[in-house]
């Protein structure tokens, strides 16, 4: 195992450094920082207050090296945000974003996707995999906005776990990102990163997603996920975690647990951070990667 690098500081108040550089210069110099004191002593117990310092000094630190974090699903509405989170169970965004053109060039609204031919639906869907439960889903959660919410998708999370296929993770992503209200996402890569961080050990998303909005204020919830996810997609993958070349190793208990040699570990990031397009067709403008290639390119 490489050494540990050293925290950085690069959050300090004073620095000001442009942010734009500092983000640049993040991942590929993670590993090559002089050497302090690490943040994180293994084998020591951690006090609560300890953790709340050391879990927001690792969201500040991501937000520098993902300023543009956000929600990987094109949409363009409240409507479309749910469609495409109900298809991404079991696949990638990038594999919801190739299909959901098409679908909803066709269902453009919930009316339109509650009278859809079920088979016409499922051929669409189906580059996402699981295509027979979706439609289901899609056609069900549809119908009851028509019927029970006029045909508006509903801001309150109570309204949005009563439709079909959707449920408390889904919830949370359509009120974070098309209502502003305030949630943290556990999906697969936020429960795996903050178990490495040692945020929880709790393995139920619900008692993990209490745990973690217990550390944060609510307005960091949001963008705290998009963070995090970020993080695992691009470099804290589940199998090898690119550790030699991650930020937040001073910060984090597990490093080690993937890849230390800092140039092995540049080879193992993804998207964006390892020059490759992203998973969004449409990618917000200030994004630094290529977008997406549309189904069949790629
Ligand atoms: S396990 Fe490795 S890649 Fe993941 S956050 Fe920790 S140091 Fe970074």
């Amino acid at each position: 195992m490489g050494e540990r690098p050293a925290a950085n500081g690069a959050n300090d108040a004073k620095e000001a450094k442009p942010r734009a550089r500092r983000a640049a210069g993040r991942t590929a110099g993670a590993a090559e920082g002089k050497k302090k004191p690490a943040a994180v002593k293994p084998g020591k117990p951690e006090s609560r207050t300890a953790l709340v310092r050391r879990a927001r000094r690792i969201n500040r630190e991501l937000a520098e090296v993902y300023p543009y974090a956000h929600p990987e699903l094109d949409f363009e509405n409240p409507f479309q945000l749910l469609v495409a989170t109900v298809l991404s169970a079991q696949t990638t965004d990038l594999r919801v974003n190739q299909t959901t053109p098409a679908l909803f060039a066709a269902y453009p609204t919930p009316e339109d996707m509650a009278a859809a031919d079920p088979e016409a639906l499922e051929q669409l869907i189906r580059p996402t995999g699981f295509f027979r439960a979706k439609a289901k889903s899609l056609m069900g959660l549809s119908a009851a906005l028509r019927d029970r919410f006029g045909g508006e998708v509903p801001g309150r999370l109570e309204d949005l776990v009563s439709l079909p296929g959707v449920g408390r993770k889904t919830a949370n992503v359509v009120l974070g990102n098309a209502f502003g209200v305030p949630g943290i996402t556990v999906d697969t890569h936020f429960q795996r990163l903050v178990r490495r961080w040692r945020w929880t050990a709790e393995t139920e998303p619900e008692k993990i997603e209490a745990e973690v909005c217990s550390l944060f204020p609510k307005s960091d919830w949001t963008m705290l996920s998009h963070r995090v996810i970020f993080h695992g997609r691009r470099i804290c993958h589940s199998r090898r975690p690119a550790c030699g070349a991650c930020p937040i190793a001073p910060l984090c208990p597990s490093y080690g647990e993937g890849e230390t040699d800092p140039e092995k570990a540049k080879k193992l990031l993804k998207y964006e951070k390892g020059g490759m397009p992203g998973q969004r067709l449409k990618p917000p403008p200030d994004f630094p990667g290529p977008p997406a290639p549309p189904l069949g390119a790629a």
